[in-house]
């Protein structure tokens, strides 16, 4: 296309509106700088000195910019890897709630099967009776005083720990949100309320077991320990006679 060098005297048939004034003064502001020649044209890369494309230009770019920092030692937790993006989601609030579905017009009313009440990621992790009750065994049974009530909370907790006892917390927690969210999933998509809320005490402890060959042998103690009450803690909660989670 041929160019004048200098911007083009430009008519139009209506008068221009300050705002449109403002934007064509700012076009032609930018394009008054760029020299043109006769040359053919060309592509290139803007992102490398020699014009060429590279991928590693191109990551380093999408790199740039504000990141997420990552609660301490998620990334290192002995824990299978599609828990961790589970956790990246939930920290993100990228998780697919009864809110988050509604808000992308799916198919949800946006509200907690149980609560009727707005049901994103903090109504289910921290908010929801079956997730209190799930923290009140998960805190029972590593004899803390973990009490988070938003993500926020969450990470505060796992900041405050570290070297074995954090890797154990993020066994602990990621036994219990996954549980959480399994009863949650299995309540919201398939309409099956748990027979027994005890019930998401024995996931806990089922998934424990399960990701046991994952964990540092030197943390193997303490993790038995907390399986082994968390086992104590089911027993108690199925009794008849319970009348409160432990
Ligand atoms: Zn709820």
């Amino acid at each position: 296309m041929a160019l004048a060098s200098s911007p083009p005297a430009l008519h139009f048939r209506r008068e221009l509106s300050q705002v449109e004034q403002a934007l064509l003064t700012a076009l032609l502001d930018t394009i008054a700088p760029v020299s043109l020649s006769s040359t053919e044209d060309t592509v290139t890369w803007a992102l490398t000195p020699s014009g060429k494309f590279s991928v590693k230009s191109l990551y380093r770019k999408l790199c740039q910019g504000p990141s997420f920092q990552m609660p301490n030692g998620l990334w290192s937790a002995r824990l299978p890897l599609k828990i961790k993006v589970f956790f990246w989601q939930l920290f993100r609030n990228r998780l697919p709630t009864s809110a988050n579905v509604a808000k992308r017009n799916g198919p949800s009313t946006g509200l907690c099967a149980i609560c009727n009440v707005l049901e994103d990621a903090t109504h289910v992790f921290f908010r929801c009776p079956l997730a209190r009750f799930a923290w009140s065994a998960v805190r029972a049974a590593a004899n803390t005083s973990w009490d988070p009530r938003s993500a926020s909370d969450l990470a505060t907790i796992a900041d405050s720990i570290h070297g074995g006892n954090n890797r154990v917390l993020w066994s602990c927690i990621g036994a219990l949100t996954w549980a959480v969210w399994l009863t949650r999933n299995k309540l919201a998509i398939e309409g099956i309320f748990p027979s027994h809320p005890a019930n998401i005490i024995y996931k806990c402890n089922l998934l424990l077991q399960q990701w046991s060959p994952l964990a540092k042998r030197k943390d193997a103690e303490k993790l038995k320990h907390a399986q082994d009450r968390l086992r104590q803690i089911y027993v108690l909660a199925r009794e008849p006679s319970a009348t409160s989670a432990p």
